[in-house]
């Protein structure tokens, strides 16, 4: 999987709506890659902090906000 699937996944993920071998592939790569696991700390985080459920969505500015944030780890890296 890419970075950018990882990350269209990661919702998906934390509300445990993936498939057990996409979840694998998924564990596999944020397991190998510092970029995806910060991002994924972050975007756990940031639904911590609005205090949704994990049942709803991140909303878009705040994924538009996480995905700039994402790609300035991954030029910094
Ligand atoms: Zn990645």
């Amino acid at each position: 999987m890419t970075c950018k699937e990882i990350v269209e996944l990661m919702t998906d993920y934390l509300d445990g709506f993936l498939s057990p071998s996409r979840r694998a592939k998924f564990e596999q790569h944020i397991s190998g890659c510092d970029g995806c696991r910060a991002y994924l700390t972050q975007l756990k985080t940031a639904r911590m902090l609005i205090g949704r459920t994990a049942a709803e969505p991140v909303p878009e500015p705040l994924k538009a906000e996480l995905m700039n944030a994402f790609r300035y780890w991954k030029a910094a890296s």
